[in-house]
C-alpha cells in the first residue's frame, strides 16, 4: 500500500470511504480502513473523482491568441485562415512548449487524458503532429496523451493531405481525425469519411472527426459518419465533435440521424462553449445557440461528452483549460439544471468521455487504474458551483499536482 486518501466523497456511495492504492492501481475503496501507507491524504469529506478525460484538444495551436491578430467575424473560416500563417513557421520544438503550457494547467486541474488534435496538411506538413509527439513524450507520467492526426484543411480540399495522414499514424499519431463537412460539396465530404476509413483499417486506429460543424442545415456528413460506422463495424470506435448543424436540422431528419447516432454507438463531443462563440455568427435575432441537441441525444442513449477544443486561439480566445469550467458551459448551453441532469454533465468529462477512448481500466474500483482527482466540494453540484481548487491529482498513483489555497475574510476595523 502505497496511499491512502481518506474521508473521500464518491459518487454512489452515501458513506465516506477510504481509497487505498498500491502501485498504480486502486487497491481498495471501501468505509475506515485501518491500513496505513507512507503517503496518508485526508480529503476531509471532499469529492474523489476518476480523473478528468478531455477528448479534444487543440493543443497545437493553444496561445496563439497571444501572437495572433483578431478573429474579426469570429467565424471558423477566418480562424481556420488565421491559423494558417502561424501554421507555415510552425517548429515542433515550438509547438510542444506551447502545448506543454497548456498540458501544465490541464493536470493541475485534475486531467489525466488528453486526445491532443495535431493539424496535417500541406501547410504545416507534419511538423505539427512531430510536436505533439514531443508533449506525449514529455509529459508521460503526468498525464496520457493520445494524438489525432487531423486534417485542418480538408482531404480533398488539400491535394497530400491523406499520404500525410497516413505518414503521421506510421509516425506514431493514434487516431485518424476528419473534418468531411470542410469539403466543397456532398460527394467530397463521403469520400473524405471513406478515405478515413481506409486509414484507420489499415492502421487499426480508431476515428475521431469534426463533423457538421457549421449552421447549413443540409450539411450531411453525420449522417454519413454514422452510416459508414455500422458498415465497417467500427461501433465504438468514432467520435464526432461540435455537430450543431444538428441545430438547424429539421425535427424530422434530427430525429433520424440521433438513431443512427445512437446504433451505430457514435460518441459526440459537444464543446459547447466553442460552438456558442462560432455558431450562428450571421444570425439576426433570435441568434441560435447553435450546438448539437444534447437533451435529445441523452434520451437516445447517445454517449455525450464535452471537450475543452480550444484555447486562447483564433477559434476561442478563452479555456483554462479546465475540464470543470467545460462542464459548467454545457450544464448553461444545454440547460441541463436538474441534479440528475448535473450528474449527467459530469458523466461527459469523466464516464463518458473515458469509454469513448475506450480506457477499460477507468473508474473508481478496485483494480482500477489510480487516476484520480480531490475536488475542493462535497458534491458535484457543488464543484460546478464554486469551481474550487483541486487538492490533489494522482496518476498512476503518484500525486502529479497539488493545490494549496489560503483565502480570508477580514473584517473592517470601525
Ligand atoms: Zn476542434
Amino acid at each position: 500500500m502505497d496511499v491512502v486518501i481518506r474521508n473521500a466523497r464518491v459518487r454512489g456511495s452515501a458513506e465516506l470511504v477510504d481509497i487505498a492504492l498500491t502501485k498504480d492501481r486502486i487497491q481498495a475503496v471501501g468505509p475506515r480502513s485501518a491500513t496505513t501507507a507512507p503517503r496518508d491524504i485526508d480529503a476531509a469529506g471532499c469529492l474523489v473523482s476518476p480523473g478528468f478525460v478531455n477528448l479534444h484538444l487543440h493543443a497545437d495551436k493553444a496561445l496563439l491568441g497571444e501572437r495572433m491578430r483578431p478573429n474579426l467575424s469570429g467565424t471558423l473560416p477566418e480562424a481556420i485562415e488565421i491559423t494558417n500563417d502561424f501554421k507555415r513557421a510552425y517548429d515542433p520544438e515550438e509547438v510542444a512548449a506551447r502545448a506543454g503550457r497548456v498540458l501544465e494547467a490541464g493536470v493541475q486541474n485534475g486531467t489525466t487524458f488528453f486526445r491532443l488534435f495535431a493539424d496535417v496538411g500541406t501547410i504545416g506538413g507534419l511538423r505539427a503532429a512531430h510536436g505533439l509527439l514531443l508533449a506525449r513524450e514529455r509529459f508521460r507520467g503526468l498525464c496520457q496523451i493520445q494524438v489525432v492526426a487531423f486534417p485542418q484543411e480538408g482531404i480533398l480540399r488539400d491535394p497530400g493531405a491523406a499520404e500525410l495522414l497516413d505518414e503521421a499514424i506510421k509516425q506514431g499519431c493514434d487516431v485518424v481525425g476528419g473534418l468531411p463537412w470542410y469539403e466543397y460539396t456532398d460527394a467530397d465530404a463521403r469520400e473524405h469519411i471513406d478515405i478515413c476509413f481506409t486509414l484507420a483499417r489499415r492502421h487499426d486506429v480508431d476515428v475521431h472527426m469534426l463533423v457538421d460543424d457549421t449552421d447549413d442545415p443540409n450539411s450531411r456528413s453525420l449522417e454519413y459518419l454514422a452510416w459508414k460506422t455500422m458498415r465497417e463495424g467500427f461501433q465504438g470506435r468514432v467520435t464526432a465533435s461540435h455537430c450543431g448543424a444538428m441545430a438547424a436540422y429539421n425535427d424530422v431528419y434530427a430525429a433520424k440521424v440521433i438513431d443512427m447516432v445512437a446504433t451505430a454507438g457514435v460518441t459526440i463531443s459537444v464543446n459547447a462553449h466553442i460552438n456558442l462563440v462560432c455558431s450562428g455568427r450571421l444570425d439576426r435575432e433570435p441568434r441560435r445557440r447553435g450546438i448539437a441537441r444534447v437533451k435529445e441525444m441523452l434520451v437516445r442513449g447517445v454517449n455525450v461528452v464535452s471537450s475543452q477544443d480550444d484555447v486562447n486561439d483564433p477559434y476561442y480566445p478563452f479555456g483554462k483549460p479546465d475540464q470543470l469550467e467545460v462542464a459548467l458551459m454545457m450544464a448553461h448551453t444545454a440547460q441541463l439544471t436538474l441534479p440528475h441532469e448535473l450528474e449527467q454533465v459530469f458523466d461527459m468529462v469523466t464516464t463518458n468521455a473515458a469509454r469513448a477512448a475506450r480506457l477499460d481500466d477507468y473508474g473508481i474500483a478496485p483494480g482500477r487504474r489510480a487516476d484520480l482527482v480531490v475536488i475542493d466540494a462535497p458534491s458535484i453540484h457543488e464543484a460546478l458551483r464554486t469551481q474550487p481548487p483541486r487538492r490533489s491529482v494522482f496518476k498512476d498513483g503518484q500525486e502529479v499536482a497539488r493545490a494549496t489555497l489560503a483565502r480570508e475574510l477580514k473584517t473592517p476595523r470601525r
